[in-house]
């Protein structure tokens, strides 16, 4: 594997990017449809525990946490570090850990721009056509759902989403020489920001 300071990553985030783009797009045109926001929520979709599976939103989270003012940074870095050790008493029941993401700070997140795909797109039902496996369908957060009673008027297709993510992400590795499988949460990116 190349050393990470030898693999130019900016053209892959610059094309990520575009396609963070198309996601907002998608998800404001369907929030719209649904005159939904996450106005007034009081869950946060902050606290669930995500994993993240692709090197090239790694990527991106610290191509944002970089960008942080030295103080934040620091914070978070803390926040990562107790979130990780909280994590690791609760690996295989992910869904009862409820502890907000390091880099959410007064329920603001501190990435927006860079923040990953499933931050982005959570909240509204989707679905995937997947090569092999046929669709697959999401259904919205707890919110959405009790609000607007399961309604699946206005799919978001994530295929074009998924596919140019996973066409970006193929490239990169192909570069990197990387063949580790990736799958960490943002709290585990940042405490781990230095290893990879
Ligand atoms: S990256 Fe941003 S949007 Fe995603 S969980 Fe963390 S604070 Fe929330």
């Amino acid at each position: 594997m190349e050393a990470l300071q030898d693999i130019d990553v900016s053209r892959h985030l610059e094309t990520l990017y575009e396609v963070y783009d198309e996601i907002e797009n998608a998800y404001n045109e369907a929030a719209r449809f649904y005159d939904f926001s996450c106005q007034g929520c009081e869950e946060n979709c902050c606290t669930t525990v995500f994993y993240h599976h692709t090197l090239i939103e790694y990527f991106a989270v610290i191509d944002g946490f970089d960008s942080l003012p030295d103080e934040l940074k620091e914070e978070a870095l803390r926040r990562a570090k107790d979130y990780v050790k909280e994590l690791n008493k609760f690996r295989g029941k992910e869904p009862l850990l409820k502890r907000f993401c390091p880099l959410n700070f007064d329920g603001l997140c501190k990435i927006y721009r860079h923040r990953p795909l499933i931050c982005r797109i959570h909240g509204l039902p989707g679905f995937f056509k997947h090569p092999t496996k046929g669709i697959q369908q999401f259904g919205g957060c707890n919110r959405f759902e009790r609000l607007k009673n399961s309604s699946r008027e206005k799919l978001i297709d994530r295929t074009k989403f998924y596919t140019k993510i996973a066409t970006l992400e193929s490239q990169l590795r192909r570069d990197m020489n990387y063949v580790i499988r990736f799958q960490k949460t943002i709290a585990e990116m940042i405490n781990d920001r230095i290893l990879l």
